[in-house]
């Protein structure tokens, strides 16, 4: 089994909305075919985008794996690139994986009990939109010390995600 194999179906990360908000297409993407395959493009600045978590993801596997597009095809996360040159053993790398997933976890249980419920944002939109979020007075100890934990909590996360996947 090659790296891919061993680590993506257990992770998921850059496909669910924790490591990215969105992804651009680039020179060579089929937009229409895309579309047809069931991604959402919207205009972002010169470039066609569409959100995460992608809609061709079903939280294991890629949809449209032989026809994803090219940002897809490219992309190799810090852990999968030590993993696949022989720095890292795949079951250390499985550890980080199983790691960040459950900080993640811990991140959504807090937006859902800030009110965010809507799995259909990226993990940072929802976030900022709790965070925006007027208190209310009413609830205010029991607010401030929710949003208290959500930041430690993606805090935490994003240290996991730099350290890990983006380096
Ligand atoms: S973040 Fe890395 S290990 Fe996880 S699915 Fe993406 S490429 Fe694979
Ligand atoms: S097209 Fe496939 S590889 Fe790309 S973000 Fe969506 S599920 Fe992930």
């Amino acid at each position: 089994m090659n790296g891919i194999e061993q680590l993506c179906p257990n992770c998921g990360l850059c496909c669910n909305g924790v490591l990215f908000a969105d992804v651009e297409l680039r020179p060579g993407d089929d937009a229409r075919r895309l579309e047809e395959s069931g991604l959402k493009l919207a205009r972002k600045g010169r470039r066609q985008a569409f959100a995460q978590p992608c809609a061709c993801f079903d939280g294991k596997f890629c949809g449209i794996y032989s026809g994803r597009p090219l940002r897809c095809r490219t992309f190799e996360c810090g852990l999968l690139q030590r993993v696949q040159s022989g720095e890292l053993a795949p079951d250390r790398a499985l550890k980080s994986i199983a790691q960040t997933r459950r900080q993640a976890e811990i991140v959504r249980g807090l937006l859902r009990q800030l009110g965010q419920n809507d799995e259909r944002l990226p993990m940072t939109k929802r976030y900022a939109a709790v965070m925006s979020a007027p208190i209310d007075l009413s609830d205010c100890q029991i607010i401030s010390e929710r949003r208290g934990e959500l930041m430690l909590a993606v805090d935490e996360l994003m240290r996991q995600l730099q350290r890990d996947f983006l380096k």
